[in-house]
């Protein structure tokens, strides 16, 4: 499962800042998937609790935050949010556009405690 890997891969960063943060446990993370990132949103949730029963972050909470789709107009230079598979320029219709977010998928924050 593609979700999975990168639950793991996401899980691998977070461990390798407690082990270089000693007395830090890491509480929670905040992802921020774009929608046209290609990862499944609920496979992610079912793959994050997976991942995390093989770390050494045996608590974690995972926050998702789904980053709409933004294109770029190359004709009139509009920047819009549109709908996944519409990608056309919500000023003039042209589907001469670029996308510009919506394909993210980062850590956007994590919450950390100190012992
Ligand atoms: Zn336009």
């Amino acid at each position: 499962m593609h979700e999975l890997s990168i639950a793991e891969a996401v899980i691998k960063q977070l461990e390798s800042y407690a082990g270089t943060h000693p007395g830090c446990t890491v509480k929670k993370v905040t992802l921020e998937v774009g929608v046209v990132s290609g990862i499944d949103r609920s496979a992610l949730e079912f793959a994050f609790p997976l991942a995390l029963e093989v770390s050494t972050l045996r608590k974690l909470e995972l926050e998702i935050i789904t980053i709409p789709v933004s294109v770029e107009c190359l004709d009139c230079r509009t920047k819009s949010e549109v709908e996944k598979f519409m990608l056309k320029c919500a000023s003039c219709s042209s589907t001469h556009v670029k996308i510009c977010a919506g394909r993210e998928l980062k850590i956007k924050s994590m919450e950390i405690e100190e012992a």
